[in-house]
């Protein structure tokens, strides 16, 4: 399959499971322009690496996926700087870990924004394009936790459900575009999202960090076995490709079993 001539704009990409989705499609040649926080040279390093390993153009853009009008302007300037923006993959998500009723509002609020209204501003600002050029591939990193909770996830768990709702919705209004949107639900892969909620994990159930991997992370997914980047970044590659054209408004877990428990 080849991506050329397409471009992809993948939020959240500076680490983890969008940046391992950003090289994957810049490696079937699409052009991406990667986003998310970070230290600046690093950003650049990944960025560079991206068109020298792969001979693509990669630009960065560092809008915040809490602030629409910047999402509808990473697109436009994609659009712009490319020509299209033909694969939207809203990926940049955050995590806390909290009691409801000691959630933090703000951080309630910030993962709502983050992990879920991003996505419509994104959808929103990109459809049109897609539409127009009759090809579009909107793609979202939801959770094995838009299927089912646990407990101390609140926002995270109403946020990843949100996006399984959204998908649907907007696939059915594109269907006929020849612009398919499907979300990815993966279990617990080994990335610095999952790393770092392992501390609060700890203070809110009292537990060592080697219980925590195995009794609540592992725990949960049957395989015993950490999802990989690489292995989403795969099903994002395949639901790019024509043979995915009747995919849409699916929601596919790869999580080693978990929801099927
Ligand atoms: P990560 O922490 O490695 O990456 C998150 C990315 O989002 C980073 O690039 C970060 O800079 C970016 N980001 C955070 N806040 C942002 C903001 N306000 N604006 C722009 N970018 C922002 O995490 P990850 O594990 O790779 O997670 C990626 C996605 O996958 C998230 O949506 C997450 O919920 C989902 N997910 C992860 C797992 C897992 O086990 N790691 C499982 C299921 C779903």
């Amino acid at each position: 399959m080849s991506l050329k001539g397409k471009t992809a704009v993948v939020t959240g990409s500076t680490s983890g499971i969008g940046l391992a989705i950003a090289r994957a499609l810049a490696e079937q040649g699409a052009n991406v322009v990667i986003n998310g926080f970070g230290d600046a040279a690093a950003i650049e390093a990944e960025r560079a690496k991206i068109e020298a390993d792969f001979g693509v153009k990669a630009a960065y853009d560092g809008a915040d996926m809490t602030d629409g009008d910047a999402i509808a302007a990473m697109i436009a300037k994609a659009e712009k700087a490319f020509g299209s923006v033909d694969i939207l993959v809203n990926n940049a998500g955050i995590q806390h870990v909290s009691p409801i009723d000691e959630f933090p509002v703000e951080k309630w609020n910030q993962i709502l924004a983050i992990n879920l209204s991003s996505a419509f501003h994104g959808m929103r600002a990109a459809i049109p394009g897609m539409k127009a050029r009759k090809w579009g591939r909107i793609i979202s990193t939801a959770s094995a936790h838009s299927l089912v909770a646990s407990p101390f996830k609140s926002a995270y768990v109403a946020a990843k459900h949100g996006i399984a709702g959204l998908t649907k919705t907007a696939a059915l209004e594109v269907a006929t575009h020849g612009v398919t949107v499907n979300c990815i639900s993966p279990g617990y892969v080994w990335t610095p999202l999952v790393e770092k909620q392992i501390p609060d994990t700890m203070a809110a159930r009292g537990l060592t960090k080697e219980q925590v991997i195995s009794d609540v992370l592992l725990e949960a997914q049957p395989t015993k076995q950490f999802v990989t980047v690489d292995q989403v970044a795969s099903l994002a590659v395949y639901l790019c490709s024509d043979a995915a054209s009747q995919i849409t408004g699916a929601n596919l877990s790869i999580d080693g079993g978990w929801t099927a428990e």
